[in-house]
């Protein structure tokens, strides 16, 4: 059974404890990766196109429950409440580390 995927403006909510942050996700990804192998034999994936993605199991990772996840609204005015305004470091506006 997958598990439906927040949208831009969604975020996934533990039914159980109300974790908003952390869970353990199991997914299947189809994609097209650019990889970029150096003349030492190192390989660097430079670029990404995902073709399919479906997420199999969502896990609360402070209750443990498993596909108890809701999808909610975020709250209004997130994205310009977030440290913007005091020069967040690089990469702090994904969304992804909260
Ligand atoms: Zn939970």
């Amino acid at each position: 059974m997958a598990v439906a995927t927040p949208g831009p403006d969604e975020r996934w909510r533990c039914r159980q404890c109300g974790n908003l942050t952390r869970f353990d996700v199991t997914r299947t990804t189809r994609a097209t990766e650019f990889v970029h192998v150096d003349l030492a034999g190192d390989a660097v994936v430079e670029s990404r196109d995902v073709l399919a993605d479906s997420v199999e199991h969502v896990t609360c990772r402070w209750c443990g429950t498993v596909d108890a996840v809701e999808v909610v609204p975020r709250p209004a005015g997130s994205q310009a409440a977030r440290r913007t305004s005091s020069g967040a470091a690089p990469g702090a506006a994904s969304g992804v580390a909260e």
